[in-house]
């Protein structure tokens, strides 16, 4: 209801508590090509339930891909991909939409629709995809602004705002689904530099705050060190190394993220 908290006691009766250390996401020898492109190479992972996992690596390591896997904007070409235990691909329409409400995505562009206040923004799918009652929603969807730091712009229409104030509001318009994780791909990369500082706080929160599974594409290595359970670092379509943060910033295994974190840092 609309007044479950947000944060982590008491649990969140609706929004399909995980078991903590419970597989969310699993990547079974996934091979995906665009063309004559391998793009992921037998790629191996997975995100248990509540993690931080940040993907690091050189433009076009296919990160992004990953995500949109997730997403189901696009299919692999061999391998495995599993939800909350159910598998993607193929996989029933249904049963996709079952998955793809489990799941938040904050893209680069932060994409809200432009004739509708903010506070509309972040009711319209509970509303209409979730068959939330109005007034819930918008309760809800207070609470979340008031998360994000925009209680008093629910009003506002999204070109009234700065950008990092709408990529605030993105965010709190994927949490407003409930989902069990939540896709960041590159959530700063468009945004003036004086205003990243303020949505990576906004993240940094809701990873301290709330249950949710997080599976980040960022170029902040200070918020991936802050916030990461396991970094994965990426080159070529594969996962190279991973591990805690404070291995894979501190003290590289490998010559190609040593390289990439020089370059980077
Ligand atoms: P990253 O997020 O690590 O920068 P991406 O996953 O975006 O990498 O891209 C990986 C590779 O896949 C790149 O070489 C990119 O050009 C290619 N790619 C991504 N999407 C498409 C597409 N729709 N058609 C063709 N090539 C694509």
């Amino acid at each position: 209801s609309a007044d479950t908290p947000l944060t982590k006691e008491p649990a969140d009766a609706n929004a399909n508590p995980p078991v903590d250390g419970s597989e969310l996401i699993h990547l079974d020898h996934v091979t995906k090509r665009f063309g004559s492109n391998t793009v992921l190479d037998d790629l191996d992972f997975s995100v248990e339930s509540g993690k931080h996992v940040t993907l690091i690596g050189p433009s076009g390591s296919g990160k992004t891909t990953i995500l949109r896997l997730l997403m189901t904007l696009t299919k692999p070409d061999e391998g495995t991909i599993t939800v909350d235990g159910e598998q993607l691909f193929p996989a029933p329409e249904k049963q996709i939409r079952e998955i793809r409400k489990k799941i938040g995505m904050v893209f680069q562009q932060f994409n809200l629709f432009p004739n509708m206040t903010v506070l509309r923004n972040v009711t319209e799918a509970p509303v209409t995809v979730l068959g939330m009652p109005k007034d819930e929603a918008e309760a809800r969807a207070l609470e979340l602004l008031d998360l994000v730091g925009l209680a008093d712009k629910a009003g506002a229409r999204p070109t009234q705002l700065s950008g990092g104030q709408q990529q605030r509001v993105a965010i709190a318009r994927a949490l407003a689904m409930r989902p069990q994780v939540l896709l960041l791909d590159e959530v700063t990369s468009a945004l003036d530099p004086e205003l990243v500082a303020g949505v990576l706080d906004v993240l940094r929160d809701i990873a301290r705050t709330t249950d949710i599974t997080m599976l980040c594409v960022t170029h902040e290595m200070n918020f991936a060190r802050d916030i990461s359970d396991q970094v994965l670092m990426f080159d070529a379509g594969k996962v190279i190394e991973s591990g805690p943060p404070e291995r894979i910033f501190g003290d590289p295994e490998h010559q190609r993220t040593r390289e990439f974190l020089g370059a980077i840092l």
